[in-house]
């Protein structure tokens, strides 16, 4: 039979056995969160970046994109993904006075 200051000594070391993977464990949970950042990120990069064409041809979307294409716009030029923020790109033409208004 251990002695009680055997059991003490034991539980002592115990408890800094678990203090130590307390902290292994606060890091690890730090670099998943971590992780888990840099993921949202990335999806949100990936999210819809819809681009209006003004009347001048130049096509600009939410991110600050503004790009003029020699004719036509990104659905004809194959254009499918933003180049400034990657999001996949939602065209909007522009409409002449001949094409839909929303009226008042
Ligand atoms: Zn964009």
């Amino acid at each position: 039979m251990p002695t009680e200051n055997q059991i003490i000594g034991g539980l002592r070391l115990r408890v800094l056995e678990l203090e130590a993977l307390n902290k292994i464990f606060r890091r690890a949970l730090e670099e998943m969160k971590a992780e888990e950042g840099q993921r949202e990120i990335d999806a949100e990069a990936l999210a819809v970046c819809v681009w209006t064409e003004d009347p001048d041809g130049i096509w600009t979307g939410p991110c600050g994109v503004a790009w003029e294409f020699d004719n036509d716009g990104p659905e004809e030029n194959r254009c499918r993904y933003c180049p400034r923020c990657g999001g996949k790109i939602e065209a909007h033409p522009y409409e002449d006075e001949e094409g839909e208004q929303d009226g008042d």
